[in-house]
């Protein structure tokens, strides 16, 4: 065993890496979390969606109910000959472990797991009930995972307050950066219409990109707003556009584009979408416009959680996390529309996803410490 600290957080998140869990194969991760929970009490549950592996478990049956959410499930290695060490054999260098999902994120499952374990050794009363959402399809398509385990807590009118995620959400140092939310994503598939032609007869043709070019410049020049207090200003994009045959001496019958949203809570999709359509409706334009929402945004404001997130933080590092809705979208995008209050807590991002993911070993002992000092500070 390479693990000479022998740390109890450590030891469990090189159980977890060894077990190959690429999305949606759980490996056995799950099982592992649920038999340490079982033992401290809680009732677990597995929530299977087609390859889909889920978990839910609980202790306590009273209000209010903290949440740590999670994902078992990693990225594929790609070529593990690039890698300097087995990815799923967890190596220890110079106080580093190196493996897939090391900090991507089983090292915020561990430290979880570790962390109730020590909250519910110290203290046999407290308020409330102590909650584990853990999937295994965070990385893949996400339609079998969080979304439906919150759509069964729905059904059956259990509901949860306050949710931790584990997810990688420092920069530089642990607790650096702390995730309160996240910016909307919607994107829209474009085709206009036109009539295909001689380019030498224009007069007999209809040619889409003339149609769609002034539209375009006009959803460029708009400042869809400023951003606000936590969010940057709302981004326009366009990914694609394309039209033509390939011939030099025919305009194009139809043109198709994409473009994106990344919003803030200054909209909603359906305010974007009336906007936007209402800039097409203003102009010449044949136009059909289908619109794929991957997530609305999220904001949890000032209050209980964060303020115990914030001083578990201060206390272990000295100092104060910024509060960010930075990144890409996470699952706390399923969680948040519940009314539940989500913040993203976990280690240092650098490395995820990449050949020769790691974590700093200290680290994930400081994380252990910081999700047992939220309980704390939330449940006593
Ligand atoms: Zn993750």
């Amino acid at each position: 065993m390479s693990n000479e600290l022998s740390e109890p957080a450590i030891d469990l998140l090189c159980d977890l890496v060894r077990r190959r869990s690429i999305t949606p194969d759980d490996a056995g991760c799950q099982a592992l979390l649920a038999a340490r929970l079982a033992r401290l009490g809680f009732t677990c549950e597995t929530l299977q969606f087609n390859d889909v592996t889920n978990l839910w478990a609980r202790f306590g049956d009273t209000s209010p109910v903290l949440c740590f959410a999670g994902h078992t499930d990693v990225v594929p290695p790609g070529d593990e000959t690039q890698w300097s060490t087995d990815p799923f054999e967890p190596t220890f260098k110079a106080g580093v472990l190196y493996g897939r999902g090391s900090a991507d994120m089983k090292s915020g499952l561990a430290a979880m797991i570790v962390a109730i374990e020590e909250f519910l050794e110290a203290h046999a009363d407290f308020t409330g009930s102590i909650a584990m959402l853990i999937t295994s399809d965070e990385e893949g398509r996400a339609r079998d995972g969080t979304l439906r385990v919150m759509d069964a807590l729905a059904d059956r009118d259990e509901r949860i307050d306050w949710c931790v995620l584990g997810e990688p959400s420092s920069q530089d140092v642990l607790g650096d950066i702390v995730r309160i939310g996240r910016r909307g994503s919607l994107s829209g598939m474009l085709k206009v219409n036109g009539v295909q032609g001689h380019v030498a007869y224009p007069h007999l043709a209809d040619n889409p990109i003339r149609a769609f070019a002034p539209v375009l410049a006009e959803l460029h020049e708009i400042v869809w707003d400023d951003g606000n207090e936590y969010f940057p200003p709302t981004s326009f994009q366009v990914l694609d556009v394309r039209a033509g045959i390939g011939a030099p001496n025919v305009t194009p019958g139809e043109l198709s584009a994409r473009f994106n949203f990344r919003y803030s809570t200054e909209w909603t999709h359906d305010s974007l979408q009336e906007k936007v359509h209402a800039v097409f409706d203003a102009h010449d334009i044949d136009y059909e416009l289908d619109w794929h929402l991957s997530g609305k945004p999220f904001l949890t404001e000032p209050g209980v959680l964060i303020n115990a997130v914030h001083q578990a933080v201060v206390e272990h590092t000295g100092s104060a996390p910024e509060l960010s809705t930075g990144g890409g979208t996470s699952d706390g995008r399923f969680i948040s529309p519940a009314g539940v209050d989500v913040v993203e807590l976990g280690p240092v991002n650098a490395s995820i996803h990449k050949i020769d993911e790691h974590v700093r070993v200290k680290d994930v002992i400081a994380l252990t410490g910081m999700y047992r000092r939220i309980m704390e500070l939330m449940l006593l």
